[in-house]
């Protein structure tokens, strides 16, 4: 049997938990090389480099305090030498970094080497939707699954249990992910339904700011469900409407659908700006800066990304929700309008 090599390329909240948890399962597992490299953006945290403080201390204080990194994680800030040989890769960074990060690292790879994303995001170009893994094998020439779930980082690295879903193209692939991540904490389903899985990661983000929005305006509980409730259909609407019928509805009540959406609508750092934006009125970039210490907002981007595809099909009326919440975020809309269409007229007799 070969020896899988692994690299997980991203170092910040969700990234260093990524990090983590492959590299306690790698040293576990006799067909996994035990030290994974870890791709870390350079930056100086309190006069040092952060992949030095990350290699000799074994934290990441900037984007992870106070949680112990396993020593077979080594951090390194070329991205193709992170790659060099290896046939795992892991891809853990904000959306709007990864078309640099894979024109830096291409044919770095093992021949054969695989993909799994963790990114939470898609693109709209003049052909339509192009998921983040599609792009990742497209440029790399490597299948990618992906793995998405209700994982607010810190949870995860602090080893309180939670559950993930990951969805495959190729069952064998979608088995050696889930041997790699799997912990006691940390359960892992596996579902040959990757691009649900997929959407349903990239949308939640975008129902977080309509229930941000709700905590904004200081609305209660039955709202913020409703907020969720209606979410979840237009995420499914969405799905099927762009991918042909796509997605078994099992996958909604699965960890990436549902239980995503709970979590990230009560505890999630777009739900927490979301919420800023009604009291305060600041911009979106003023509010990821002061309130995120150097996190990255992901469901303002995917908000237009959403709503340039439904616009291309001239779907607004279909998705009241999420052309509410763009409304909201970026055409100066009051956030009091969320419900607006909520209810059609021709129902209020
Ligand atoms: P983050 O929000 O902590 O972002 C900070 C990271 O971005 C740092 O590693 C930083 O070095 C990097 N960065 C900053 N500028 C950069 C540049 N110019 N080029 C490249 N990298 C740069 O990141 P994260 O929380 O690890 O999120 C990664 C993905 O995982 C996102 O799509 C996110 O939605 C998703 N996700 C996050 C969580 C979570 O709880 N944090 C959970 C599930 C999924
Ligand atoms: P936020 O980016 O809104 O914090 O959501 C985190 C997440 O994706 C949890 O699964
Ligand atoms: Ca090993």
């Amino acid at each position: 049997a070969t020896m899988e090599k692994v690299c997980v390329l991203g170092s910040g909240n969700w990234g260093s938990t990524a990090g983590k948890i492959v590299a306690s399962n790698a040293a576990r597992l006799d067909d996994v090389a035990s030290e994974v490299n870890m791709w870390v953006f350079e930056e100086q945290v309190d006069g040092r480099k952060l992949t030095e403080i990350i290699n000799e201390d074994h934290e990441n204080p900037k984007y992870l305090p106070g949680v112990k990194l396993p020593e077979n994680l080594v951090a390194v800030p070329d991205a193709a030498a992170a790659v060099s040989g290896a046939t795992l890769l892991i891809f853990c960074l904000p959306h709007q970094f990864l078309p640099r990060l894979c024109a830096s690292i291409k044919d770095a790879a093992a021949p054969g080497a695989r993909a799994i994303t963790l990114i939470k995001g898609f693109d709209v170009d003049d052909d339509g939707i192009v998921l983040l893994s599609e792009y990742i094998t497209a440029q790399l020439g490597m299948p990618c699954a992906v793995l998405m779930g209700a994982n607010i980082a810190n949870e995860v690295a602090r080893e309180e249990f939670s559950e993930t879903t990951i969805g495959y193209h190729h069952e064998a692939n979608g088995k050696l992910w889930c041997r790699l991540f799997q912990t006691k904490y940390f359960r892992v389903a596996i579902v040959p339904d990757p691009v649900a899985v997929e959407l349903c990661g990239a949308i939640k983000n975008v129902v977080a700011l309509g229930a941000g929005f709700c905590d904004g305006l200081k609305l209660g509980n039955n709202t913020k469900a409703a907020v969720i409730r209606i979410g979840l259909l237009e995420m499914r609407q969405f799905t099927q409407t762009f991918f042909n019928g796509a997605g078994e509805l099992t996958t909604y009540f699965e960890s990436c659908g549902l239980a995503d959406l709970i979590t990230t609508c009560y505890g999630g750092r777009n739900r927490k700006c979301a919420e800023a934006f009604v009291a305060s009125g600041k911009s979106w970039d003023e509010l990821e800066a002061e309130l995120l210490g150097g996190q990255k907002l992901q469901g303002t981007l995917t908000t237009i990304e959403v709503i340039k595809a439904i616009d291309k099909a001239g779907a607004r009326g279909n998705f009241p929700l999420f052309t509410a919440i763009n409304a909201i975020c970026f055409e100066g809309a009051a956030p009091s309008t969320l419900f607006d269409n909520l209810v059609h007229d021709d129902a209020l007799v």
